[in-house]
């Protein structure tokens, strides 16, 4: 959705618009702008013509029905993926894009391996929730949850990020309360510092996936120039001023980050208060396969011996790819950070 295009057309109509606009695209959650019958027909038709709601969107359901991911055309052309999780306690989570492709080249991700095409506006990254908010619709379900995990490092497009999370967090409009939305970083320094000055009470997710530098350059690039120390040091900087806990996605790859002795030098690292460690079946890509079930248990059990707060995540929808954008890569765009 183009919202500098919605601005400027709204900008000529009485003020008393904007909240009938809002609750059709946010509430009422309309496909099309012919369907907002609370506004005159020039204007739809105006507004259907320069600021279309509903982006080619093609769908694909795993087989257990619990991940749906849409690859969708942006107005250019470029194809993103957006996927939605449902859980079983009824949360439905919807995971988005936040860049088309992404400049930093992780080696398990499937977007890193494509390279870098542009920031989406912050108009797209509301588009990919409204997507899912309408298909959920016709099941009488709801988005819960807000996830940055798409395509992209959300901190190299900060402020697109943060003005589609105050649009959708608008209690006028969508209304899905800032706890509800978590930003997922290999460890951008200053979108930590800026995100921790916000008024919003976002949650933050660190993608270590390595519990030491060397292994981690090798598996995350930039951590040449963010090292370990440096991002936990901000990431306490960030609790201290938040006193919001922080999860750290450790992405489980067998034989190369899964060993005892990484699970005791990681025990080191995140035996802190307010620190969670997420563990999540790595998606087989390349030459990277997951953990053996044995592995990750032993894995766990160290981390907790040793005092650490640990969730696990096996990885939804794995048939239809739904966790790291191949499905995209194979139709020339796309994604995944972990
Ligand atoms: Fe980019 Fe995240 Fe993939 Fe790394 S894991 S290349 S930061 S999308």
């Amino acid at each position: 959705m183009n919202l500098s295009q919605l601005r400027t057309i709204l900008e000529k109509e009485p003020g008393y618009r904007l909240g009938q606009v809002k609750k059709a695209l946010f509430q009422d959650l309309i496909h099309s702008w012919e369907e907002a019958v609370a506004l005159p027909l020039n204007l739809r038709d105006e507004l259907n013509k320069g600021c279309p709601i509903d982006p080619l969107g093609k769908t694909f359901v795993s087989k257990e029905g619990d991940t749906i991911k849409a690859l969708i055309t942006l107005e250019d052309g470029l194809k993103i993926e957006t996927v939605l999780m449902r859980h079983q306690d009824k949360r439905n989570t919807v995971c988005v894009s936040s860049q088309v492709g992404c400049p930093l080249g992780c080696s398990f991700c499937a977007t890193g391996k494509i390279g870098f095409e542009r920031n989406l506006e912050a108009g797209e990254i509301v588009g990919q929730v409204l997507f899912f908010a309408r298909f959920l619709k016709k099941i009488k379900g709801k988005v819960t949850n807000v996830v940055f995990m798409g395509m992209g490092e959300p901190f190299l497009n900060y402020e697109n990020v943060i003005k589609a999370i105050i649009i959708l967090n608008d209690k006028e409009g969508f209304g899905l309360g800032s706890r509800h939305f978590s930003i997922s970083t290999v460890g951008i320094l200053d979108g930590i510092e800026k995100l921790a000055k916000e008024k919003l009470q976002i949650n933050l997710a660190i993608s270590l996936h390595a519990p030491d530098d060397e292994l981690r350059s090798q598996l995350i690039p930039i951590n040449k120039e963010y090292s370990l120390k440096e991002i936990l040091d901000i990431v306490d900087g960030y609790i201290e001023k938040t006193r919001r806990r922080v999860m750290f996605e450790y992405i489980m790859i067998r034989g190369v980050n899964d060993s005892e002795e990484h699970a005791r030098t990681l025990a080191e690292l995140m035996r802190k208060p307010l620190y969670f460690v997420n563990l999540i079946s790595c998606n087989p890509i390349g030459i990277f396969k997951p953990s053996l079930a044995p592995r990750m248990e032993r894995f766990k059990e160290i981390l907790e011996g040793n005092g650490v707060v640990v969730t696990q995540r096996y990885r939804l929808g794995q048939d239809i790819e739904g966790a790291c954008g191949q499905l995209a890569v194979k139709n020339s765009s796309t994604s995944i950070h972990g």
